[in-house]
């Protein structure tokens, strides 16, 4: 673990040292000591983008370091108690801020997750008495935005450690347990290592005899069942129950379901809905939003269109004649968004976006043109030159990769390096035709 060897130098109980060195949580979003707090925000955001269990689901442990990091960096008082006593200040600094999330975060940024080096160990004044908590996990469900709107029940199949039925999370019969004597049962060995003239470094490390337990089983008094290791891996299905109006990102709890390790409280495996993109409909909080393609004539003269909801039902969407609809213009059905979520009932709006699709070129003939012009509001006279040198200009289509000028003059040069066998200036040429 890379966060314990900072520490790992030092014996328990100097305090006053691990005061003037701990940057973990500095280090941890990579700043200074001195950085502003705009500068842990920015800092915090940058990288929380990059380990949002969103993203990486195996990094969900990352994340809850990064965001323990900037709780305390962006909190004036937990930011000086940190800066002043280190993580055991805010360890001992008390209550506020959840001591279950803090004893995780803490036992994971010390490494060991409670055993040996975790809380217990490091400080070595103060004891638990609450049960220890096991690990949270995360898990991604990908589901899609009719689950969110009908509610769904999906099926989690996953792999835990469960305790073994056998031996009771003994590990073996009952009382064939001996102290283990290479570490005198503390479960860690302390070796000296020489760092310089007079100088020693302490290192911790887990004892390899007994595997950090403190206490150790004759091989034939182990269980057959779990070969001593206390628990077995067991597949087990969960329900998830995505409720209606849920939003992507969302989490669903799933208290206690995390692996069971004798005397510990099981952590929650932890749900992250992700949902998919939806062809049809875009989700805006409680808004649904559409795009629909319309002509000019149904932009002129009303138009009525089919819309299967999310929920298998039929809408036909009407617009009368003479109500137009200008292109891009937004219209709403409402409450035909999104349930909100515990409260499903009430729906937010639908919102449609219009796109108005105009003819082609030439699309009716010039005698055509003119009795359609009739009906279509008047257009302004033709307007005539003052000066007898103006010029008559013709509009040209513009290339839709057009940006400016130069690009222009240097889609032009591309085009006279062209083998000129091969029709180069293709554009030119399609001008001319
Ligand atoms: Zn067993
Ligand atoms: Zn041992």
């Amino acid at each position: 673990m890379a966060f314990f060897n900072s520490f790992g130098g030092f014996p328990h109980g100097h305090h006053s040292r691990s005061r003037e060195t701990d940057n973990t949580l500095y280090d941890l979003l990579g700043v200074s000591k001195n950085a502003s707090e705009t500068e842990v925000k920015k800092a915090y955001r940058k990288l929380a983008k990059q380990y949002h269990p969103d993203k990486n689901p195996d990094d969900g442990e990352k994340f809850k370091e990064i965001s323990y990091a900037h709780e305390v960096l962006t909190d004036p008082r937990k930011k000086e108690i940190y800066d002043r006593y280190g993580m055991e200040g805010l360890k001992e600094s008390g209550p506020d801020g959840g001591p279950g999330d803090m004893d995780d975060i803490f036992s994971h940024i010390f490494g060991g997750g409670g055993g040996p080096f975790g809380f217990g160990g490091f400080g070595g004044a103060h004891h638990r008495h609450r049960r220890r908590k096991g690990e949270d996990k995360m898990h991604q469900l990908k589901v899609s935005l009719e689950d969110m709107y009908n509610g769904k029940t999906s099926k989690l199949q996953l792999s835990k450690n469960v305790i073994c039925k056998k031996c009771k999370g003994y590990g073996g019969k009952q009382g064939t347990k001996r102290h283990c004597s290479p570490c005198n049962g503390r479960g860690i060995r302390i070796t000296m290592r020489q760092i310089g003239p007079g100088m020693v470094q302490q290192q911790q490390s887990v004892c390899s005899e007994c595997r950090g337990e403190g206490e150790v089983m004759r091989e034939s008094d182990k269980c057959r069942e779990c070969d001593g290791r206390k628990t077995i891996k067991e597949t087990k299905i969960l329900d998830v129950h995505v409720e209606k109006g849920m939003r992507d990102g969302q989490k669903i709890y799933l208290r206690g379901e995390g692996d069971q390790q004798p005397d510990v409280e099981p952590g929650d495996i932890i749900i992250i809905l992700d949902q998919k993109e939806h062809d049809v409909f875009k989700r805006q909080g409680v808004d649904l939003h559409i795009k629909h393609k319309i002509s000019i004539t149904e932009a002129l003269c009303g138009f009525s269109f089919k819309l299967t909801h999310l929920d298998g039902r039929e809408l036909i969407v009407k617009s009368h004649a003479g109500s137009v609809v200008k292109p891009d213009s937004m219209k709403l059905v409402a409450d035909e968004g999104m349930p909100m979520y515990q409260s499903p009932y009430e729906k937010g709006n639908l919102i449609v976006k219009f796109i108005v699709e105009f003819p082609e070129n030439s699309f009716q003939t010039h005698e055509k043109l003119l009795e359609i012009e009739n009906f279509l509001p008047k257009r302004p006279p033709p307007q005539h030159p003052e000066s007898n040198d103006a010029e008559d200009i013709m509009l040209m289509d513009l290339d839709p990769n057009y940006r400016d000028g130069k690009s222009r003059s240097a889609a032009y040069q591309e085009d006279d390096d062209d083998d000129p066998r091969m029709g180069g200036g293709h554009g030119v040429q399609c001008q001319h035709q």
